[in-house]
Order: C-alpha cells, then structure tokens, then sequence
C-alpha cells in the first residue's frame, strides 16, 4: 500500500469579484450547498482572476477563502499527462473584467470524491446551527455576520487537523485515481471545502520537478 498525501497550495490574490464574496455567485452553482455553511457548493462557471498571478516560481497557485482548488502552469499539465496521472482534467480561469482566458494557468479538477472514510475521533468539528455560546452570538452579531442569521443545514465539517495526521479508512484507497477529494467537507464558519488527496506517484513527480508552491501532508490510513 503506497502512502497518500493531503494537497495543498499557497495562496495568491482573491476571487474576483471579492467584494461581499461575490465570486460564490458567479462561480458555483445557484442553490446547491447551504448558503451560510458552504457546505455542498459545487463550481459551475470559471474562476475569475484580476490579473496572471505574479508568482513566477511557483507551478502550483491558489486562491484566498477557495482552499480546495487547485491552479497549475503548463509544466505541471504536460508532465501529469505524460505520467499518466489519473483523476483530473483541465480548465482556463477566465479575466474578471475581460472573461478572456488566462493564458499562464490552469485550473486541475477533481471530482472523484472518496466513499465515506475519515476517521474522524482526533479532529474538532462544528455544526452549522444557530451559534451556543453568548460570547460568539454578540461577536457575530456585531460583524453583521450570516453565521447568526441562517438558515443553519445542521451539517457537520471538520476543522483542519493542527500538526495531527488525516486519518481514514484503508478499504477505498485500494483502488482509486491519483487524485482524489474526501467524502467529508472540511473547513470552519463560512468556508467549506473537500480537501484534495494525492498518490505517492504525484507526489514523486512533483518532487522530481522540483516543482514549487506547494505542500504535502502525508495521511495515515488504518485498517
Ligand atoms: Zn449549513
């Protein structure tokens, strides 16, 4: 059993428009997912960038507030098509203003999405449900903020692990493409994303290339 390995990338600019997180509107699908969690948004429509992202040394690029998309220069799509990689297809971000393409990057998808397999004991998560504590309603309330407005899904998402390991089931890994997103949505208040998971063969290939901007956090899967 090859090991697997939790991608992520650095984060340059904003989606646009950024004002009031106007991006989600045009970016992802009208009702789908719940409106103050986030939770179950799906992308139906280009990224929109102000400008090329400045970041000439990185191959890998992302997004403030999206941390589950991944963008990538032509290198890193050559080299995955050669190589076989399983899992993913590419599209062009589009200008904001212009909705030209851009012509420096690539967004990777992926849309394989795991069987339910996170164990989840070592992780704290949050419900999406008209907040507990009189500290935070009043905190919220003061920023305006939808977290007390609603309508809460009462869904769960996992927080990010701090210097602890993701943890999931061995079973579905026996036979999956060399990229995949985890059933469960992880993130905290307004944001949700299903983190993307790598094979030990991307990661070699990104390691061979020396490639930049990205890092890999290596998951254990228990039987
Ligand atoms: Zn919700």
């Amino acid at each position: 059993m090859n090991n697997w390995y939790h991608i992520t990338t650095g984060q340059f600019g904003y989606p646009q428009p950024e004002n009031d997180f106007g991006y989600l509107e045009l970016t992802y699908e009208p009702n789908i997912g719940c409106p103050t969690c986030h939770i179950g948004i799906k992308q139906n429509n280009p990224f929109r960038f102000k400008n090329e992202p400045k970041a000439k040394n990185s191959q890998f690029i992302g997004l403030n507030w999206v941390f589950d998309k991944i963008f990538v220069r032509e290198p890193v799509k050559t080299e995955f098509e050669k190589n076989g990689i399983t899992g993913i297809s590419f599209s062009r971000p589009i200008f904001h203003k212009s909705e030209k393409e851009l012509e420096s990057i690539y967004q990777l998808h992926v849309d394989t999405i795991l069987p339910e397999a996170l164990i989840s004991n070592n992780l704290t998560s949050e419900k999406c449900e008209y907040p507990k504590e009189e500290s935070a309603i009043k905190f919220l309330k003061a920023m305006d903020s939808p977290l007390v407005k609603g309508p809460f899904c009462g869904q769960i998402k996992y927080n990010f692990p701090q210097g602890k390991k993701m943890t999931f089931d061995i079973e579905p890994f026996k036979n999956l493409p060399d990229f995949v997103r985890t059933f469960e949505w992880f993130g905290s208040g307004a944001s949700a994303n299903r983190p993307i998971l790598i094979s030990e063969k991307v990661k070699r290939i990104i390691e061979l290339n020396k490639w930049r901007g990205t890092f890999l956090d290596q998951i254990e899967l228990k039987n």
